[in-house]
């Protein structure tokens, strides 16, 4: 037997990746460092799947939230690439984290004195970044502990690498935050000229994610920490417009890196009159034709999506009836004149003419790309095709 049998896969799309990598080098000035963000299990493209497919296309450079996440990106690619942990280090793996010389966000001074004496242990410099809290409300050091901790670093230059200083926008993908990311940028650009004035430039200064690369190019500075766009999603339908306005373009320049595939399992024909699946919450005026494909809740479909969703089958969008179920979903094929077990269904992606986008397949709103794509489960395979 074959195993794992495969009830669905996430595909890779290489060109497609290819395009947004091309996109972002177009995008960024051209000594600003891309950094590839792959937090979140690669926005759900899977770290071990993604991460060596992007080296093809030259990444060297990427971004996560932990240290788990580090650990999982290293041992994968095999390489000393760069990598910068921008939120969770456990204080026992700090020790793990400064003797593979990985870069990480210091954002108070417990972890500044910890990444101190753990350096101090070990006998590596702790290569750091400092995060200012500029009006996110999130980590970052506070404007008025900032000199304190310059001149802790001064004191401490022995142990430490002073690699970056960085902040990080509280939502860049739409004008409603406008006056919020304003006084961000003066309070970053401030800190930034301070740095200046007391000869303590770092290698990186860094402030821009996707949609504030795009929105507020002026705070590119040395390195964008680019997520959303290298998956081929725009950080908003805002983002784009603008984007698109200020190029006088009217077609999508990405390519959307990811699909999710599944095949038909069974094939039936149902009376007028009948209840399909659990409960009643479908019920059929005419004769009905029905597909079961082998994904349910438990592997990602949100059971929300009932008589909701829809699938694509030999090039047709079509609606999945009745509840999500554990393991299954239903399909209305009554359209279709023909459906065999085994036929692909697109749960994401595209088919033919049909696409499913992620931003359909939940719902509409800002931001929900991120979380679907985040939310995919960790356990379908994940497939890098061309
Ligand atoms: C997630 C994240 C990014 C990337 O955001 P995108 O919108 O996906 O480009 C950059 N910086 C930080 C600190 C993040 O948490």
């Amino acid at each position: 037997m074959q195993y794992p049998s495969q009830t669905s896969r996430i595909e890779i799309s290489k060109s497609a990746y290819k395009t947004n990598v091309d996109f972002i080098h177009k995008l960024l000035p051209k000594n600003t460092l891309f950094a590839s963000v792959v937090k979140g299990n690669a926005y759900g493209h899977g770290i071990e799947q993604f991460c060596p497919m992007t080296q093809e296309f030259g990444i060297q450079h990427y971004c996560v939230f932990s240290a788990e996440e580090a650990y999982r990106v290293r041992k994968i690619l095999q390489t000393d690439a760069y990598i910068l942990i921008m939120g969770h280090i456990a204080d026992q793996e700090l020790e793990w984290v400064i003797d593979q010389e990985l870069d990480f966000f210091v954002f108070d001074f417990y972890r500044l004195e910890l990444s101190v004496k753990a350096a101090k242990k070990i006998g590596k410099k702790a290569n750091i970044h400092i995060e200012l809290e500029t009006g996110m409300n999130r980590t970052g050091i506070p404007q008025h502990k900032f000199k304190p901790v310059l001149k802790y670093i001064i004191d401490n230059q022995e142990h430490i690498n002073f690699k970056g200083l960085c902040t990080h926008f509280a939502g860049a993908e739409s004008i409603t935050n406008f006056h919020r990311i304003q006084k961000q940028k003066k309070r970053f650009s401030r800190a930034v000229r301070g740095l200046g004035r007391l000869e303590m430039r770092p290698k990186y200064v860094h402030a821009c994610c996707s949609a504030a690369a795009i929105q507020h190019p002026s705070m590119i500075h040395d390195m964008a920490r680019i997520g959303i766009l290298q998956y081929g999603f725009w950080p908003s339908a805002e983002t784009l417009i603008r984007y698109q306005t200020r190029n006088k373009l009217d077609s999508n320049p990405l390519k959307r890196v990811l699909s999710w595939k599944s095949q038909v399992m069974e094939v039936k024909d149902v009376k007028v009159g009948e209840f399909i699946g659990y409960g009643t919450s479908f019920f059929t005026n005419i004769p009905t034709k029905i597909a079961i494909v082998p994904v349910g809740y438990s592997y990602g479909y949100a059971r929300d999506l009932s008589n909701v969703g829809k699938v694509l089958i030999r090039g047709k969008r079509l609606s999945v009836i009745g509840t999500i179920n554990m393991n299954a979903l239903t399909v209305d094929i009554t359209e279709l004149d023909h459906v065999e077990r085994g036929d692909e269904v697109v749960l994401i992606g595209t088919q033919g003419e049909g696409e499913i986008t992620v931003n359909s397949f939940s719902d509409f709103g800002n931001l929900v790309n991120y979380e679907t794509l985040a939310r995919l489960p960790m356990d379908v395979p994940r497939i890098v095709v061309d």
